[in-house]
């Protein structure tokens, strides 16, 4: 096929049958959204570019080197949402959601992109999840959260494995950071070349590549860093997920890849994926409101992408097919059509032949794809009944077109049992 014609590398179409079952995990998030309090928020495909590149940090990869960024014909820099916090952060800030109740908790599920390198389960265009809670500076709003990641992924079918770490605050992390770089400085010939300019930038995100993981695994450690009031909230998350019964493992290295993360910091991982493990991250970004325009607002979360949740997925997202009624058309008429819509009408999912097949072809047709078929026309029709048969048992009636609808439920309800 001509290239011309293909879609954008990294994208994927997503056909009927995949969609059912992304559709099930999106009912699936809401339902767990629900039974926490969390309300859905939708925000714009595309934001000004500020609101990523201050809200998100311009030393992040998201935004240097994978944003889709673009100027309209009005002159206003505009870039698609590689990231769903920042935008529900800007949301937040303009609709002055501080002053509502405490805590505001919001979910989101949306289209987000960015211009990696693709990979098995990664897209430009993909799909993330994601769960906010403003307002509470308490452990308790970090263990919420962590505890509606663990519901989530468990209706799912998975077992998540949670890594936890602290990333200290303002008054601690400069201790932590500058013992980093003077690590770094040491064992500057094992660095790969993005973080010998990292190392001294961001030196956190050292930790983070993966490449440089024999370095990382030699660093001080930012426990032993943490100020008197990041331990105590440290362990005050660990306390109360424990407490829950949710186990956590502290891993010194993880740090996230993203600048607005502030004390917690976390990632679920499912160790079925293989190398690309992680379902979910997440953490506390006290700071963030302040990148985007508003006043400091103590904030945690946590998104996920959609197609690695998929892909670890068992049946809990299977597709579930339903049963359908087939209307054939017997002789000439308009009988069958007529039928059809008394079905839909009564929400039963119906299909009538499109193809000007003969009955044969259509019985045939109605194999494929329907449990019970109804044949409308001819001399019974003039009668006013039709003729029944449900295509998994063999099983044939007559009735009376007046209690159609009622027989032909009945007959997929029994299907279904
Ligand atoms: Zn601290
Ligand atoms: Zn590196």
């Amino acid at each position: 096929m001509d290239e011309k014609w293909q879609r954008p590398r990294g994208t994927q179409d997503i056909l009927p049958a995949d969609a059912a079952r992304v559709e099930r995990l999106r009912r699936l998030v809401s339902s767990v959204a629900a039974l926490y309090g969390y309300g859905a928020i939708e925000t714009p495909v595309f934001e000004q570019t500020a609101v990523f590149v201050d809200g998100v940090g311009d030393g992040t990869d998201i935004v240097q080197h994978e944003r889709y960024s673009f100027v309209d014909s009005g002159g206003v820099a505009l870039t698609l949402r590689p990231e769903g916090t920042a935008a529900v952060a800007r949301a937040y800030v303009e609709h002055g959601l501080s002053a509502w109740p405490k805590p505001v908790r919001l979910y989101y599920w949306a289209p987000m992109f960015r211009r990696e390198r693709p990979q098995k389960g990664r897209y430009r265009q993909h799909q993330q999840y994601g769960f906010e809670l403003y307002g509470s500076p308490e452990p308790s709003a970090d263990a919420e959260v962590l505890l509606v990641a663990r519901r989530l992924l468990e209706r799912v079918g998975l077992t998540p494995q949670v890594l936890v770490n602290s990333i200290g605050c303002d008054v601690c992390r400069p201790g932590y950071r500058a013992a980093l770089v003077s690590y770094f400085q040491e064992r500057w010939a094992d660095l790969c070349e993005d973080c010998r300019r990292r190392a001294t930038e961001n030196p956190l995100r050292v930790l983070d590549c993966k490449q440089d993981r024999d370095v990382a695994r030699g660093a001080p450690d930012i426990a032993d860093f943490w100020c008197a009031a990041c331990r105590a909230h440290q362990d005050a998350v660990m306390a109360l997920v424990a407490d829950q019964g949710l186990a956590v493992v502290r891993e010194p290295s993880l740090v996230r890849g993203l600048d607005y993360y502030y004390r917690t910091v976390f990632e679920v991982h499912d160790p079925s994926l293989g190398a690309q493990s992680t379902v979910l991250g997440g953490g506390r970004y006290d700071g963030l409101t302040a990148r985007v325009g508003g006043a400091p607002v103590p904030a945690v979360g946590f998104a996920g992408g959609v197609e690695r949740l998929l892909m670890a997925a068992g049946s809990a997202v299977a597709e579930d097919p339903v049963p359908r009624a087939y209307v054939a058309q017997v002789g000439p008429g308009r009988a069958a059509w007529r039928v059809g819509e008394m079905l839909r009408d009564a929400g039963i999912p119906t299909e009538v032949d499109l193809m000007a097949r003969s009955l044969k072809a259509q019985m045939k047709e109605a194999g494929r794809r329907a449990v019970v078929v109804v044949l409308a026309g001819g001399q019974e029709w003039e009668a006013g009944r039709v003729g029944l048969k449900r295509l998994t048992d063999g099983r044939e009636a007559e009735a009376p077109l007046v209690d159609l609808t009622e027989t032909v439920r009945a007959w997929l309800d029994e299907h279904e049992r």
